[in-house]
């Protein structure tokens, strides 16, 4: 992937969750990490399978981006 800041070749990787799925809650919804299993947000893991997610990391930008519609690992 190439990095929408910068244009140069991104890294790809994985990141790993722990115990829940891995999720993005906007911010006036969030409500600390205990409560994040009971409010909508948008799933970057399945714990089902791993519970991990690709991405990419820009180390010129210091950027990670995560590509929902990618399958992930
Ligand atoms: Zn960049």
């Amino acid at each position: 992937m190439v990095c929408p800041y910068c244009n140069k070749n991104m890294e790809s990787g994985i990141i790993h969750g722990d115990r829940y799925s891995i999720k993005w809650i906007p911010q006036g919804k969030d409500k600390g990490i205990f409560l994040s299993p009971f409010i909508k947000g948008i799933r970057l893991s399945d714990k089902s399978s791993s519970n991990s997610v690709g991405a990419y990391f820009c180390n010129r930008c210091d950027k990670i981006v995560i590509d929902l519609q990618e399958d992930n690992i």
